[in-house]
């Protein structure tokens, strides 16, 4: 999950990312940064690099269904 408004838009959840599921996204924020978006048919490995790495804890990873 991203908080839109939180991200500074650093791109260093991009960059850590093993299996390239972020990509610099196309909607400006109100801090005038590009927060991140998932790539079409990229799958989360669930590793939390992302959350891991972010500066500004904008980003975390939740596996859906995964308690159902
Ligand atoms: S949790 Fe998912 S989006 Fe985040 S770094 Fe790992 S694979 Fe990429
Ligand atoms: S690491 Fe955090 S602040 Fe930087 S682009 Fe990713 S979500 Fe935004």
């Amino acid at each position: 999950m991203l908080q839109f408004e939180k991200c500074t838009g650093c791109g260093l959840c991009i960059e850590v990312c093993p299996t390239k599921v972020l990509e610099k996204g196309d909607k400006l924020n109100t801090k005038v940064a590009y927060p991140p978006k998932i790539v079409d048919g990229k799958e989360c490995k669930f590793c939390q690099e992302c959350e891991l790495i972010c500066p500004d804890l904008s980003i975390y990873v939740i596996e859906v269904g995964k308690n159902d």
